[in-house]
């Protein structure tokens, strides 16, 4: 069993709480202004901030060589820039000279300027920015609190980060609308700039009602084909080029590597979060009363990740995985995904199974050949992207070989390059 004691410890921290300036439908955050009832103020102190960053540099294990600092909301930025200039400024003074520092922001880009760029930028921030597509789709959940759309700002804020050079991730949620254009979404933010992209499957649960969750939910075969629309595209066009993260751990997963990312991990729990007034929990899809680990100013934060509750609280993840997994082709990269979906039952009756789970294994399954082809160039030296120039080449080929004997195909004929698809959904695209 993995020692988690002695991974390096990811702090989430929402020094404004859960409070916004947009009302996106989906999110799992707003509704925590409830957490202390009324008249809270959603502000960090100083105080909190300097014990934070403090106990967050003491909390890391010696072979740690970076520590990030991350940030995120609620909407991180309504702080002002000033917070994060004071923030840095201490990170200097409390960071040992042989560590790096990393910050991040999520940020939903709206009240980005020239000012908070420049700061990013000079202090080398990676800011995770939401954006689910081009207009139509961002905005049929993505709208301000008048019920605005909020596209046109984003995308403004998109292109500021770019003019100013300021490193940047995509976090692109997949839900009931966008989730029959994987493709769509996908080329239209590469085509746009984009390096590196995260895909979020909006899953809320519903407690009553035969549907087990809401009517923006992405389904989970449809999560699936979503994800490998972006796969057909990136391994035909972007390998080396493109960071997709839910790509990144498949091939992590084939070379065996620990997953970087706690959904895929057998165990988690090392991921916590501090909210704006030193309390603690287990993760940021559990921020209420019953996951609370405690306050930072009266233990510290090792302390409080490392106590039984949270150790158990990761180790359940492996421990509560039900048999239907634990004999599935592709744990090894999935692993049962994270423990706030699995509400569903598995044929045989076991009541946590994730609701995701169709969606993950035909994705991972139908990247398999591939991955196998990618880790052996790895393992070889060589570069992952001679497995695109060589599907490409394979491709070409195969369209060379089939003439058309009576003419062009039908828009509904297999394709005659060989790919499986309908060809209007293939080649004649293209
Ligand atoms: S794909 Fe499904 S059965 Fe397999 S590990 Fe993931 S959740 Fe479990
Ligand atoms: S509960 Fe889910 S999101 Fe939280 S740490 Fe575990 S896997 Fe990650």
């Amino acid at each position: 069993m993995t020692d988690v004691t002695s991974q390096g410890l990811h702090v989430l921290t929402k020094p404004i709480g859960p409070i916004c300036n947009l009302d996106c439908e989906y999110c799992f955050y707003l509704h925590k202004d409830q957490l202390y009832g009324g008249g809270e103020r959603w502000r960090m102190s100083d105080e909190t901030l300097e014990a934070y960053l403090r106990q967050t540099v003491e909390a890391q294990p010696d072979m740690v060589d970076e520590i990030t600092f991350a940030w995120q909301g609620g909407e991180p930025t309504l702080m002002g820039v000033e917070f994060y200039e004071r923030a840095v400024e201490l990170q200097r003074k409390l960071v040992p000279a042989n560590k790096r520092i990393q910050n991040t922001i999520q940020t939903n880009g709206v009240l980005l300027d020239d000012r908070w760029c420049e700061f990013l930028r000079a202090n080398r921030f990676l800011v995770g920015l939401s954006i689910d597509g081009p207009a139509e789709l961002h905005d049929r959940y993505r709208r301000d609190k008048q019920g605005r759309p909020t596209f046109e700002a984003v995308l403004r804020g998109l292109k500021l980060l770019e003019k100013h050079g300021v490193e940047y991730n995509l976090l692109i949620a997949v839900n009931r609308h966008n989730g029959d254009h994987g493709r769509r979404v996908y080329t239209y933010l590469r085509d746009n700039g984009a390096h590196f992209v995260q895909f979020i499957p909006i899953v809320e649960r519903r407690a009553v009602g035969t549907n087990p969750v809401s009517s923006r939910s992405v389904q989970p075969e449809q999560f699936g084909d979503f994800l490998i629309e972006v796969f057909d595209e990136w391994i035909h066009r972007d390998v080396g080029r493109v960071y997709v993260q839910i790509i990144e751990e498949a091939v992590r997963a084939w070379l065996g590597l620990e997953p970087a990312l706690c959904l895929f991990r057998r165990q988690c729990g090392r991921a916590i979060v501090l909210e704006h007034n030193g309390d603690l929990y287990s993760c940021d899809h559990f921020v209420d009363p019953n996951y609370k680990l405690g306050n930072i100013h009266d233990r510290p934060i090792i302390e409080l990740a490392n106590g039984d509750g949270q150790v158990r609280f990761g180790q359940d993840k492996e421990a509560a995985l039900p048999e239907y997994c634990r004999q599935c082709d592709v744990r090894f990269v999935c692993n049962g995904e994270c423990p706030k979906n699995r509400f569903i039952k598995t044929p045989d009756g076991d009541t946590s199974l994730n609701y995701l789970c169709a969606g993950y294994r035909k994705f991972f399954r139908h990247v398999d050949p591939t991955m196998r082809m990618i880790v052996d160039e790895i393992k070889q030296g060589r570069q992952a992207a001679n497995v695109m120039h060589r599907l490409n080449a394979e491709r070409r080929a195969k369209k060379k070989q089939v003439p058309y004997v009576s003419g062009p195909p039908g828009r509904n004929d297999p394709c005659p390059c060989g790919s499986g698809k309908k060809y209007k959904k293939c080649c004649m695209r293209r």
